[in-house]
């Protein structure tokens, strides 16, 4: 318990205090003490903490598809399919523009084709940022920046949804702060036929395994 002769770098214990000069870590000891004992889920609630480190809502960029408006709906349900994930972002001439819920994307497609699997199809075949506006924009919520230093805490007492996560060199993730979009999105979308037959892939609007229309989607 004797004083350190070096700078202490307290910040790989995960209390929020970067170096001391020696002369100072006696006025500040209990202080770094009481930090020190935090556990790493109560680092959210330290101010300043890069969200990337400490948010349960944060997910980092590879996790989420960046897909453009101009990419066909179908390649856009393959890309989901292949990355294991039901939502999106959208982007505009290489920006995100909105997030888009797959799922329900895909849901209010096979709604509107309503078992004709030919109008599913040329859903398939259109531009997903055309698809997006055709139907509404209730499959997608709007996209806001967050330094990456910003509380937590204060993040969900304002009920912030989607934010990009951005320092000033780089896009880091997102921060999902809708609980069911965040619990769900690892989750792939299931496109169900008239037998019951459940597939990844929409195809052309038919089964992978049946002739049959696909009718529904479900979660996997
Ligand atoms: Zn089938």
């Amino acid at each position: 318990m004797g004083q350190p002769s070096e700078p202490i770098n307290l910040r790989e214990t995960g209390a929020e205090v970067r170096l001391f000069p020696r002369e100072r870590w006696s006025a500040l000891r209990p202080v770094a003490m009481a930090l020190l004992v935090r556990t790493r889920a109560a680092r959210a609630e330290v101010p300043g903490v890069p969200l990337f480190e400490t948010s349960p809502n944060f997910v980092p960029n590879h996790q989420v598809p960046q897909i453009e408006a101009r990419t066909t709906f179908r390649e856009a349900c393959q890309v989901l399919s292949a990355r294991a994930v039901c939502d999106f972002v959208l982007l505009e001439g290489g920006r995100p523009s909105r997030f888009v819920m797959g799922k329900e994307l895909a849901e209010v497609a096979v709604g509107k084709a309503d078992g004709n699997p030919n109008v599913l199809d040329g859903y398939l075949q259109t531009e997903v940022g055309r698809l997006i506006r055709q139907f509404g924009q209730t499959v997608t919520m709007p996209i806001g920046n967050v330094e990456p230093n910003t509380e937590d805490v204060s993040l969900r007492e304002k009920g912030a949804t989607i934010l990009a996560v951005r320092s000033v060199e780089q896009d880091l993730g997102w921060y999902l702060g809708d609980n069911n979009i965040l619990a769900n999105l690892t989750r792939r979308i299931v496109y169900i036929c008239k037998l019951d037959h459940r597939n990844y892939d929409p195809d052309h609007g038919t089964c992978g395994v049946c002739p049959y229309p696909i009718i529904r989607t479900d979660w996997e």
